[in-house]
């Protein structure tokens, strides 16, 4: 097994400021700390960490949204992923790793200007973003490798659709087996699901989604 290949020093967990408490939560206790890259608050990365056995721990990464996991928007189903992996990470240990970028890292006023294209033309997140000249996943994942590399994670079961993501830890030597995080749409969310389906080739179960796009 190779080690996983370091990030670049720029983004690397060794110039990071860290500090970590525990932290009890409706799912359970866990060990939260924060990595402090610098001072843009979006950079920061947390992770939640419940102690397993397993030789390859659960691992969720996920960005912020807070339309979706603090106001409780139905358009997303990000919310309902966060808290199905929080339930699975606490009941099985594992690491729950929130990276504080919203709008798939292209920050909440990018976000919600392609939420408002959404709302007066219709257009769908990854064309909504096309139009405004941006990346539809610009995230990167440089800092969260390093987080992985600092806890010592060679070996993973990472809850994600997104193969993108998977893609991303892979090439860094990580070795990654994926554990499906499909959530049931909402008449509200279907077409973001279908989206994320179609455009950005999320490993989703179409017949799952279709259903509420079609009854809605
Ligand atoms: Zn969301």
């Amino acid at each position: 097994m190779s080690r996983p290949a370091r990030a670049g020093s720029e983004v690397s967990v060794d110039k990071a400021d860290s500090a970590s408490c525990r932290i009890e939560t409706v799912y359970g206790v866990s060990q939260l700390t924060v990595f402090s890259f610098g001072p843009n608050e979006q950079d920061n990365i947390l992770c939640l960490s419940v102690p397993t056995e397993e030789s390859r721990p659960l691992v969720r990464i996920q960005s912020a949204c807070y339309t979706g996991e603090i106001f409780r928007s139905l358009d997303c189903d990000c919310h309902e992923q966060l808290d199905e992996s929080m339930r699975r990470i606490h009941a099985g240990g594992g690491y729950f790793i929130y990276m504080l970028a919203d709008g798939r890292g292209a920050g909440l006023l990018t976000k919600v200007r392609g939420l408002a294209l959404g709302d007066n033309e219709g257009l769908d997140t990854y064309d909504a973003y096309v139009r405004l000249g941006v990346e539809p996943d610009p995230r990167k994942y440089a800092r969260v490798l390093s987080v992985l590399q600092h806890i010592g994670l060679s070996k993973i079961e990472l809850l994600t659709n997104n193969p993108r993501k998977i893609e991303a830890l892979r090439d860094s030597g990580i070795s990654v087996d994926r554990a499906p995080l499909q959530i049931d749409p909402t008449p509200a969310s279907a077409q973001y699901l279908e989206a994320k389906r179609t455009k950005f080739g999320h490993l989703l179960d179409s017949s799952l989604i279709r259903g509420d796009i079609e009854g809605k």
